[in-house]
């Protein structure tokens, strides 16, 4: 069986997880929720740190703002693709109004921004809202 390092969504915890099958939801050993429930997982700059330097799987982070017209247009098309990525990419969320660090040092000049993370390092950009068909290609591609 293939063992994962995966980030806690609810306490980020870093827990290593048997992986068992493809809906399974996995118990946080810390706060005993599950670790991930396929939704985007809200993050701050710490918690964000620690998906990007732990979190085996890969990762797009969405950088938005509730009083952003594209970023609350692809609330619904991100959440979707979430959730046919469960366990094979993760998908973040990061409010940049309430958030500035990360931002900073990546260099985010605006919302939204689309940042794809693999193994720590950011391979991939984008600078516009995405559709669900759009951001599924791209974490398919994140795998191979
Ligand atoms: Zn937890």
């Amino acid at each position: 069986m293939n063992n994962l390092t995966i980030v806690c969504a609810n306490c980020s915890e870093i827990n290593s997880i048997e992986l068992q099958g493809e809906r399974v939801l996995y118990e946080c050993k810390s706060c005993k929720e599950a670790v991930d429930d396929s939704f985007p997982v809200e993050v701050s700059d710490t918690s964000a740190k620690l998906h990007i330097d732990n979190d085996e799987l890969p990762l797009i982070l969405s950088f938005y703002s509730e009083f952003c017209g594209p970023c609350v247009a692809m609330e619904e098309d991100y959440e979707n693709a979430a959730m046919s990525q469960y366990l094979q990419t993760r998908f973040l969320r990061l409010d940049a109004d309430k958030h500035h660090e990360l931002a900073k040092s990546y260099g985010v000049q605006g919302v939204p921004t689309l940042i794809a993370f693999k193994d720590g390092t950011e391979i991939a950009r984008a600078t516009q809202a995405l559709s669900e068909v759009q951001l599924t290609i791209w974490a398919e591609r994140l795998r191979s």
